[in-house]
């Protein structure tokens, strides 16, 4: 099968394995912008050279939101989409806080597609902090988002220069975002 066939039967799975899922922000969008953003993201930093890459970022919260088996992704996109996938996908057994440490932890130890698609994936998160907030989320839980991703970006650097580019500039948007406007007195 050509490659950007496959690419698109995995577009098409993941629209329905998260059909129900949608955006924190306000407008609520579909799950599925943010997976095609990071599979975009993906795309541009390999210059359109690793198909299996930008498959495994459409499926990266397959598992992890959707409780899809690794062995269903494996059967349909291959063993190594399946395993970049589980890769990125954090242990649900554990609770919120240890899954973030272990997230900072870890990230030095991961391969290089996983690297990317995690960089991919905090620059699409960081960004709807900018620009698609949720209304639910304070100043300071925004704050403490940006925090937390800074740190396990620290991890994967000197992965893509353009990646991390793109996530340093999401971080300075969201964090003028949030600063308190001067007074002009
Ligand atoms: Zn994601």
């Amino acid at each position: 099968m050509k490659d950007w066939t496959t690419v698109l039967k995995a577009a098409d799975a993941a629209a329905r394995w998260h059909v129900h899922q949608r955006r924190k922000g306000a407008a609520q969008e579909p799950y599925m912008n943010h997976l095609l953003e990071v599979a975009s993201l993906v795309a541009d930093a390999t210059h359109g050279q690793d198909p299996e890459l930008v498959i495994a970022a459409l499926l990266h919260d397959a598992i992890e939101d959707q409780g899809v088996p690794s062995e269903l992704i494996a059967r349909e996109f291959g063993n190594k989409v399946a395993e970049i996938v589980v890769e990125v996908t954090d242990d649900k057994s554990l609770d919120k806080a240890e899954r973030k440490r272990l997230q900072v932890e870890h990230a030095p130890q991961k391969s290089n597609a996983a690297k990317i698609i995690k960089l991919a994936d905090k620059t699409s998160n960081v960004r709807a902090i900018a620009f698609a907030p949720s209304p639910d989320w304070s100043v300071k839980r925004r704050l403490d988002y940006i925090d937390w991703a800074k740190k396990v970006v620290q991890g994967l650097r000197g992965t893509s220069p353009w990646l991390e580019a793109q996530f340093d500039r999401a971080v300075e948007d969201a964090e003028r975002s949030l600063a308190v406007p001067r007074s002009r007195t």
